[in-house]
C-alpha cells in the first residue's frame, strides 16, 4: 500500500534510478537494491507486460507500493530491435558500452551512419502483487541513432541518441533537461497525474 509517501522502485538500473529520484521528488523512494530484493525474470513480450512484472515482484517482496518502468530503444529500420530487449542486446550481462557497439555494428552493416529511432517508458505501479487496478503511463521521445559517439552524462545508448530539436546527444544534454523531455519525464508525468487523482479520491 502507498503509506507515508513511501514508493519501492523496483529497478536496480542506477541511471534509471537517478532520474526517477528527481522525478518523485515528492515521495520517499526505496530502491529494491536497497532493500536486497533480487531482479525478477523478465519474460513478457511488451514493455508493458516487463514493467508489470517488474512492478508486482516488488510489491510482492517489500509489501510496498512499487512502481517498476521498462523502458528501451525501438529502431524501426532495424526490424524494431533492440525494443524490450534493449539491456541485452548484445547478449546476457551486456554492457552499455556492448549494447551501444551492437548498434553501431547493426548500422555499419547497413552501412548508414543513423537511423530513426525512439525511447520507449512504461510505468506501472501497484499497491499490492495482486492489485486489480495497476497504474499504467508511456512516453517516448523521438531523434536518430547514430553511430558517432558523444557526450558523458546519461547512460545506455544516450551517448548515441540525438534527439529531434536538439543538435546534441542525450548524453551531452543537462540532465535537467533530459529530465524535462525524455521519455521517463512524459511517462512520470502522466503516472504522477493519475497517482495524484487516486490518492485525492
Ligand atoms: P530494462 O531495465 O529492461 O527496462 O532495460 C532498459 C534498457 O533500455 C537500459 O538498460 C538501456 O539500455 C535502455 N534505456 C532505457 N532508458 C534509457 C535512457 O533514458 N537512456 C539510455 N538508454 C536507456
Amino acid at each position: 500500500m502507498l503509506e507515508n509517501n513511501k514508493i519501492l522502485l523496483a529497478t536496480s538500473n542506477a541511471g534509471k534510478l537517478k532520474e526517477f529520484k528527481r522525478m518523485f521528488a515528492n515521495f520517499e523512494i526505496k530502491s529494491q537494491g536497497e532493500l536486497g530484493i533480487e531482479e525478477p525474470i523478465e519474460d513478457g513480450l511488451t514493455f508493458l507486460e516487463n514493467a508489470l512484472i517488474k512492478a508486482r515482484h516488488g510489491a510482492e517482496k517489500s509489501g510496498m507500493f512499487s512502481v517498476a518502468d521498462d523502458s528501451g530503444i525501438v529502431v524501426p529500420g532495424l526490424n524494431f530491435a533492440p525494443g524490450i530487449y534493449s539491456a541485452r542486446y548484445a547478449g546476457e550481462g551486456a554492457s552499455d558500452l556492448d549494447n551501444r557497439n551492437k548498434i553501431i555494428e547493426e548500422l555499419n552493416k547497413l552501412n548508414l551512419e543513423s537511423l530513426p529511432a525512439y525511447y520507449v517508458c512504461v510505468l506501472v505501479g501497484v499497491h499490492s502483487a495482486d492489485d486489480p487496478m495497476p497504474i499504467f503511463s508511456s512516453g517516448e521521445i523521438h531523434g536518430d541513432i547514430s553511430i558517432e559517439a558523444s557526450g558523458e552524462g546519461g547512460f545506455g545508448y544516450d551517448k548515441l541518441f540525438y534527439p529531434y530539436g536538439y543538435s546534441i546527444s542525450m548524453a551531452t544534454m543537462d540532465p535537467n533537461e533530459k529530465n524535462r523531455i525524455s521519455h521517463r519525464a512524459i511517462a512520470t508525468n502522466i503516472f504522477l497525474e493519475k497517482l495524484e487523482n487516486i490518492r485525492a479520491k
